[in-house]
């Protein structure tokens, strides 16, 4: 099945390293970088253009006499990187080129309670069916996959352990094995919410930022970075602050996490507007955050009362959190984290009293754009600074971050 890696792979894995990152260079350029002859590297770019891995972006007159030289590039449709983010109840699918701009997403919806099976094989048909046209799968260099914590989905075949991390650590073997084979190229797979927290990383532009992330959705995830990389422990539980306990009442609500009280059960979406429900008595069907969101700016004091308890909780949370990170600045996102914008002094006052640097530590609201998960993994794939891609030959699949943890962000 695997044929040999011969020189001409070489060169052609040569060619494209050098192009990768959205260079654009002459064929004598290419060439004259290379230390290979005109006629070597003609051939290859000649096979490249006819399979659109590259492109020629423009001509380039010599200044003088003589013909115009044509500048290559990569593609812009050739997906070097895929990124994924698996939800609960739908993954984020991004095909992002070699310069890491996005050029085709979807989301591939799985129904409620559907286990890994069905969700790996519904995201591997969108990523399939998103590459039509000019996008192709031809120059893939590694696919990062987001992935839920433990006891999120059950996988046929894999026995439920009372420890959290076992089973899932199979299922992650598991997916990682199958994309390897499905795409034939590298995977890198780790916590969804440590993806969302390197994009976050990304956009403010600065690399070695300490941040304490934390996002109120559907679930409550949380992520520490140490210096621009993402702290994973050595059961990968670093930083699950959704799994702090706040509610030690006997009234405290059961946690996926098989425990009762922790942040995820007062602060997800679902047990926001559970209490919510509790208090107004609305039915089941009419209860939606933004309601909630609407009585805030209306002034309800139900509604009033409620977010500032939770800012109260959630404040509590990051102040411990920031306690042991000490972190430059804290990022809340998710459409609870939306939510609680109206009562954020409330929280920072809560989160002041808990840590030593008390207010300097900033507060401040993540992008809401539902695509970080994704787009945090192609960041996290072109920070870990890949080798060019081995054709179809290399089936390795696995993928290592760099040996003091997590990739760094540049
Ligand atoms: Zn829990």
């Amino acid at each position: 099945m695997d044929r040999q890696w011969s020189v001409r792979d070489q060169h052609r894995a040569d060619v494209l390293a050098l192009l990768h990152r959205g260079r654009k260079l002459t064929r004598g350029e290419i060439s004259e970088a290379l230390r290979l002859t005109r006629t070597t590297v003609s051939d290859i770019l000649g096979s490249l253009l006819d399979q659109g891995i590259i492109t020629v972006t423009e001509q380039r007159s010599p200044g003088g006499r003589g013909r115009p030289a044509e500048v290559l590039g990569i593609h812009p449709g050739a997906v070097r990187f895929v990124g994924l983010d698996f939800s609960h109840t739908a993954a984020t699918v991004c095909l992002a080129n070699s310069a890491g701009t996005v050029i085709a997403s979807a989301i591939a919806e799985y129904p409620t309670g559907a286990g890994w099976e069905a969700r790996v094989a519904q995201t591997q048909r969108t990523i399939r069916d998103l590459a039509v046209g000019e996008v192709h799968l031809e120059f893939l260099a590694g696919i990062g996959i987001g992935l839920p914590g433990p006891n999120s989905a059950s996988w046929h075949g894999f026995p439920r352990s009372a420890t959290p991390m076992e089973p899932f650590q199979l299922v992650k073997a598991r997916i990682r094995e199958l994309f390897a084979d499905e795409f034939g190229c590298p995977v890198l797979v780790d916590h969804h919410i440590r993806f969302a927290a390197l994009y976050e990383a990304t956009i403010a532009g600065e690399a070695d930022r300490n941040i304490v992330y934390l996002r109120l959705s559907t679930g409550v995830g949380g992520a520490v970075l140490g210096a621009g990389a993402a702290l994973r422990g050595a059961h990968l539980l670093a930083g699950e602050i959704g799994h702090l306990i706040t509610d030690d009442t006997p009234e405290a609500r059961a946690c996926r996490c098989g425990r009762r009280g922790c942040l995820e059960t007062v602060a997800s979406k679902d047990a926001v507007l559970d209490t919510w429900q509790e208090i107004t008595g609305m039915e089941d069907d009419q209860v939606g955050l933004d309601d909630l969101a609407a009585a805030l700016e209306g002034g309800d004091p139900r509604a009033l009362e409620l977010a500032t308890g939770l800012a109260g909780t959630v404040g509590r949370a990051l102040g411990i959190a920031a306690l042991i990170i000490d972190p430059d600045e804290i990022v809340l996102a998710g459409e609870v984290g939306t939510l609680l914008e109206p009562v954020l002094p409330t929280l920072r006052e809560a989160m002041a009293r808990q840590c030593l640097t008390g207010a300097e530590v900033q507060v401040r609201s993540g992008e809401t754009a539902d695509k970080q998960g994704a787009r945090g993994a192609i960041a996290a794939l072109r920070a870990a600074d890949l080798p060019p891609a081995r054709a179809r030959s290399a089936r390795a699949g696995t993928l290592t971050y760099p040996a003091e943890g997590g990739p760094r962000v540049r």
